[in-house]
């Protein structure tokens, strides 16, 4: 795909329509969870998709609400299958990295973290990253079902087969700074939960 479609300066490999309509859908995912945006934060909507080109197995889109130097707040929106890539939120400088809580609110969302590996997990592996997932702990959150990650921690997730809205509630986000298991992924030009 040559087409480059940068919103805010960052490299996608989205084109202008792509994003559009992937924001049209994620949307629609919100309105089932029950959740309203202003006309300004539809404007301001994200879609991650990592430089890989694989946005139906790897990505995600997003509403940030607030990030400031002490919290940060988002929706995240899931498609089907689709997956945030393995990654953790590392010291920078004398932050401690950021603390994540994730609450399912629509849909199934299984979350993957360092710990004993689940027996048949869950998720299906987006084709041709599989050695790029490590943690293998399942925590599978429904609607109402939360779960906070201590900072440095690696961890990944993926929406279940209805797909998944899942609100974040942090510390400061610093994507820049994000460690990925995949080398293909540039912490420094993505977005990501
Ligand atoms: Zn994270």
């Amino acid at each position: 795909m040559d087409a480059k479609y940068s919103k805010k300066g960052e490299l996608s490999l989205l084109t202008p329509e792509e994003y559009r309509q992937t924001c049209a859908k994620a949307e629609r995912y919100l309105n089932r969870a029950g959740i309203v945006i202003t006309d300004a934060e539809r404007q301001e909507m994200q879609v991650a998709e990592y430089g890989l080109g694989m946005l139906e197995s790897i990505g995600l889109s997003l509403v940030v609400y607030v990030n400031t130097d002490r919290c940060c707040a988002k929706e995240l929106i899931l498609f089907p299958h689709q997956t945030c890539p393995e990654h953790k939120h590392p010291p920078v400088g004398g932050y401690v990295g950021k603390e994540e809580t994730f609450r399912c609110r629509y849909g199934k969302v299984y979350l993957y973290v360092s710990g004993d590996a689940t027996p048949n997990p869950a998720a299906v592996l987006p084709p041709g990253k599989e050695e790029f997932f490590t943690a293998w702990r399942q925590i599978e959150l429904s609607p109402g079902d939360q779960y906070t990650l201590q900072p440095n921690t690696w961890h990944w997730f993926q929406g279940g087969p209805e797909g998944a809205v899942v609100s974040e509630f942090s510390t400061k986000s610093l994507d820049e700074h994000d460690i990925y298991t995949d080398p293909a992924i540039d912490a420094g030009l993505k977005r990501r939960a």
